[in-house]
């Protein structure tokens, strides 16, 4: 109460942000000086900036805040872990509660064959931590020649050197001579960029077909693993056809590459799955999480390490020469627990599954009559929809806008001033909402879209 009683000086705060704070992904010139919005307080679905305006949170924040905002009992977990012991590290013949109780819940909902995790503060820590996990498995195994890494154009594994290496976006890699050596891309499984004159699952067996391409040229002896998210989220929600992964599978058993899902994203819930990989038909040796194993509520991301890596690394592999400070964080790990306990009783994967989900997906689609939207879809809760200038009878023939009119970010500017948080990647206008959204929530965000795509029109 006395948060929302709280009055702010919004343009003093602004003046010392722009004076003092550096953004991430920011072009601070771009914002000519004129301030950034103060977000002060959250509630559920809902966020209420400096100035007293209500806002509903279509991004879950970035794409974490699965449990939605306010829940005090995270913050008890939190207070309570603080009060008893508030950091103790992991190394050195040591461990912490938390850590341990977490390391075997994380191996009670994932599939059978993720016995153990590796912790780290953040999901491009946990993809670095996958890059070295993978090179130090084939050295153990005798085939150090096996280095490659293969990720895909567009993908987002984070910003650390290693993850946006990872990573396949341009704007990234321009910027301090990235990739790292060892780290190839093919195409993403975009049905609406590449699937021209194919049905979606020809695609999704062509464009898995890339992947079999790549190992050849670089040569099958060389290659240690493939990464990628499930649903590619950064990229623009692209949810690839259900026949792809099967076959990325397929091809990764068939040159014994190990397959590392990026479910920083997808994991949690969000596709209703504990994972995403569950529900692709994917079978990863390693399995990035972060964002909604605390909700976001602090930070905290791993890997989760499957049997075959796992016994390589923890039986023959002597000292793995890697961790942080933070590994294991006992504060993180109690607000996991605590948000994971919510999660389960409250029943989320599976009203993401069987009720919320598929009930998003029908309202979702329904834009897709609106003059502006040439193509809308979801998987659980994440969905996108892109935006075009004129329609025609099949998606690849839509006509597209210039790029330059920038028209995903005046969408996305009508959507900030009416009480909506909607991303724009593109053309393409994208959600993830709180899991815990409800049917008259998901309602009220749909009429919300399509009243902003009308003044977008
Ligand atoms: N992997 C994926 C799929 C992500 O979406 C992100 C962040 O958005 C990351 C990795 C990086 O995680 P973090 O920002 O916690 O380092």
């Amino acid at each position: 109460a006395a948060a929302r009683a709280e009055k702010f000086d919004t343009a003093a705060i602004q003046r010392q942000d722009t004076a003092h704070y550096m953004h991430p992904f920011t072009d601070h010139q771009a914002l000519g000086g004129k301030g950034v919005r103060v977000m002060v307080r959250g509630e559920g679905i809902y966020l209420w900036d400096s100035e007293g305006n209500k806002v509903l949170d279509g991004m879950s924040g970035l794409w974490c805040v699965n449990v939605g905002y306010g829940r005090t009992s995270i913050s008890q977990a939190v207070y309570k872990q603080m009060e008893t012991l508030p950091f103790y590290n992991s190394f050195f013949n040591t461990t912490n509660l938390p850590a341990v109780q977490l390391a075997a819940k994380l191996a009670e909902i994932s599939p059978p064959r993720f016995q153990h995790v590796f912790f780290t503060g953040s999901g491009s820590e946990g993809n670095d931590t996958n890059v070295r996990m993978v090179r130090r498995y084939w050295d153990l195994l005798g085939q150090p020649a096996r280095k490659v890494i293969i990720s895909r154009h567009n993908a987002y594994h984070g910003s650390t050197m290693a993850g946006a290496s990872l990573g396949g976006m341009d704007g990234m890699h321009a910027q301090g001579g990235l990739p790292i050596p060892d780290i190839v891309h093919i195409g993403q499984p975009s049905y609406l960029e590449s699937g021209r004159g194919m049905t979606p699952d020809e695609f999704g067996v062509a464009a898995a077909g890339w992947l079999e391409q790549k190992i050849l040229e670089v040569g099958a002896d060389k290659v240690a693993a493939f990464i990628g998210e499930p649903v590619q989220g950064a990229g623009g929600v692209i949810i690839p056809p259900a026949t792809y992964w099967p076959e990325i599978q397929r091809i990764c058993d068939k040159y014994g590459i190990l397959l590392i899902a990026d479910e920083v994203i997808c994991g949690f819930g969000r596709t209703g799955r504990w994972f995403a990989s569950e529900l692709f038909g994917m079978r990863p040796d390693l399995i990035t999480f972060a964002k909604g194993v605390t909700s976001g509520y602090v930070p905290l991301g791993g890997v989760l390490v499957g049997d075959r890596v796992a016994r390589v690394l923890i039986e023959q592999g002597g000292e793995f020469n890697h961790g942080f400070t933070y590994s294991g964080h006992p504060v993180a790990c109690a607000a996991a627990l605590e948000n994971i306990r919510i999660i389960e009783s409250e029943g989320l994967v599976d009203r993401v599954a069987n009720d919320t989900g598929p009930y998003l997906e029908r309202r979702f689609a329904e834009l897709a009559d609106h003059p502006l939207v040439g193509y809308a879809d979801s998987c659980g809760f994440v969905a996108g929809l892109n935006l075009v200038k004129a329609k025609a009878a099949a998606v690849h023939d839509h006509e597209l806008f210039d790029p330059a009119l920038e028209v995903g970010m005046v969408c996305r500017g009508h959507m900030f001033g009416n009480g909506m948080i909607m991303r724009a990647v593109g053309d393409r206008m994208i959600i993830a909402p709180p899991l815990v959204m409800t049917r008259a929530q998901i309602d009220e965000m749909v009429a919300l879209i399509r009243h902003c795509l009308d003044l977008t029109h």
